[in-house]
């Protein structure tokens, strides 16, 4: 198997390459160049194995030989020994037909952890193989960041450094990332917003001299590992739900695309979806562009679900490649207008999106109202991102008899804001993260400069 590009014009690449790579040279993003299948028996034989197994059989194909199967085995075993629920990713019955995923039982309580526990063990093995050391570079603003950290912290090749505006990330976000305490983990505080720390990474992509032929790799997620990781739990929680003899829907709450995306794989592997919902708060241009074909940016608008919060949905390029037909120069051609103006996708390709997709957007007032609707009806209490996808799943399902998965993407405790805005006490952080208030922390303060970053950096790594 290889991997192209989605705007046509890159080398294709083996699975090796696309993981250590990220963005390809044509600023498109990879994809495999045939997506594998799996066949009704082999979904059926998956029902009542662990997590560990169903991950290794969805996964193998994608992973192409390039690490043999016993060590690919021993690698996602130990990614999912991380997660404090036996079941990595149960699911949780709200009502008759309505069931939440929950994605959120990893080191950081968020789902960016079933993707990120894996790839830092990924990347690790082709380094070492290759003998090879590489620095992994983030800017944050919570969410990703201690993901990331909790992802490399024990893999002895890489080095890794995020960047966060200095005190503008919540107490909770900042300590799950400084309290890390590894050789190889460089906190880095900047004395500026999110945008600033963005720039300086986009900047050292961009120009890494400043490395001397040291990699530098990138682990958001336009990393295809990442995708691959999360079609996994669309499998497992499908196969658990009785496919494939049933179908069943999916409702995502949404921001990069990322993980939607990767249901979109399962089903084109023969996963039976009938329909995905797409969850978004009030930065809304998923919802926009599959309402009402208007695809365009608009103003960044900080929500209770920051997570979410996003002008442009970068892993949404993977789908327009396929509803393009996988033509490459068509998908170019319309990101470049998207770039400078408001655009449209033309009628076909939204037409087939729309025979997959629906999408239901959610403003913070009613984030908070169903926060408390749902504990009045499950006792459960929802984090505010989870809170988008309970509504839009309810609003926008296409039929109630075809079992709806939500997926759970944070633990309430995260985002205690949210909660008790929405008139709760709070959370309590789970039992492993009790005492990380008492926790110490560690942590460079630099200006917003990138000379000083990349001094930082040169000097810093192992
Ligand atoms: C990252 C994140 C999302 C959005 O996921 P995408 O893959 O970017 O669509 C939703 N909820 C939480 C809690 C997240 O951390």
């Amino acid at each position: 198997m290889r991997y192209i590009s989605t705007r046509g014009q890159a080398p294709a690449l083996s699975f090796e390459e696309v993981v250590l790579t990220g963005m390809a040279s044509d600023g498109g993003l990879y994809i495999p160049e045939t997506i594998p299948t799996l066949g009704h028996d082999e979904l059926a034989a998956m029902a009542g194995l662990s997590y560990a197994e169903i991950a290794f059989r969805v996964m193998q194909p994608y992973v192409n030989g390039e690490i043999d199967d016993d060590t690919f085995r021993g690698i996602v075993k130990e990614a999912y020994a991380t997660f404090s629920h036996d079941a990595v990713v149960p699911l949780n019955q709200l009502d008759a037909n309505h069931f939440l995923l929950e994605l959120f039982h990893g080191p950081t309580l968020a789902f960016k952890d079933v993707a990120l526990q894996l790839l830092g063990r990924i990347l690790d093995h082709f380094l070492k193989k290759r003998g090879e050391r590489a620095v992994i570079m983030g800017a944050t603003s919570g969410d990703t960041g201690s993901a990331a950290i909790e992802g490399c912290r024990h893999c002895d090749n890489l080095d890794i450094f995020i960047l966060h505006p200095h005190n503008r990330v919540s107490e909770v976000q900042r300590r799950q990332m400084t309290t890390v305490l590894a050789d190889n983990v460089f906190n880095v505080a900047i004395e500026g917003n999110f945008d600033d720390a963005q720039a300086m990474v986009k900047a050292s992509f961009a120009d890494q001299g400043f490395l001397e032929g040291t990699r530098l790799v990138a682990v958001n997620s336009i990393n295809w590992a990442r995708i691959m990781a999360q079609v996994v739990y669309y499998v497992a929680s499908a196969v658990a739900l009785g496919a494939p003899h049933r179908a069943v829907s999916f409702c995502v709450p949404s921001a990069n695309f990322g993980n939607v995306f990767a249901g979109y794989i399962a089903k084109r592997m023969g996963l039976p979806v009938k329909q995905f919902v797409i969850a978004t708060n009030a930065n809304d241009i998923l919802h926009r562009t599959l309402c009402d074909n208007d695809f365009s940016k608009q103003e960044l608008k900080a929500t209770l679900a920051p997570s979410m919060d996003i002008v442009v949905s970068s892993n949404f390029e993977r789908l327009l490649f396929e509803a393009y037909g996988r033509d490459g120069a068509a998908v170019k051609a319309l990101l470049e207008r998207f770039q400078h103006e408001p655009t449209a996708l033309a009628e076909a390709p939204l037409a087939t999106l729309r025979e997959s997709f629906a999408s239901h957007s959610v403003d913070d007032a009613t984030i908070l109202e169903v926060i408390r609707e749902a504990h009045h009806r499950t006792q459960e209490i929802l984090d505010p991102h989870t809170a988008t996808g309970y509504r839009a799943a309810e609003r926008a399902r296409a039929d109630a008899t075809t079992p709806m998965i939500t997926l759970a993407t944070a633990h309430p405790a995260k985002f205690a804001e949210a909660v008790v805005k929405a008139g709760f006490p709070g959370v309590p952080l789970p039992p492993h993260m009790d005492d990380l208030l008492e926790r110490e922390e560690r942590y460079t303060v630099l200006p917003a400069e990138l000379s000083a970053v990349q001094a930082f950096v040169a000097e810093n790594r192992r």
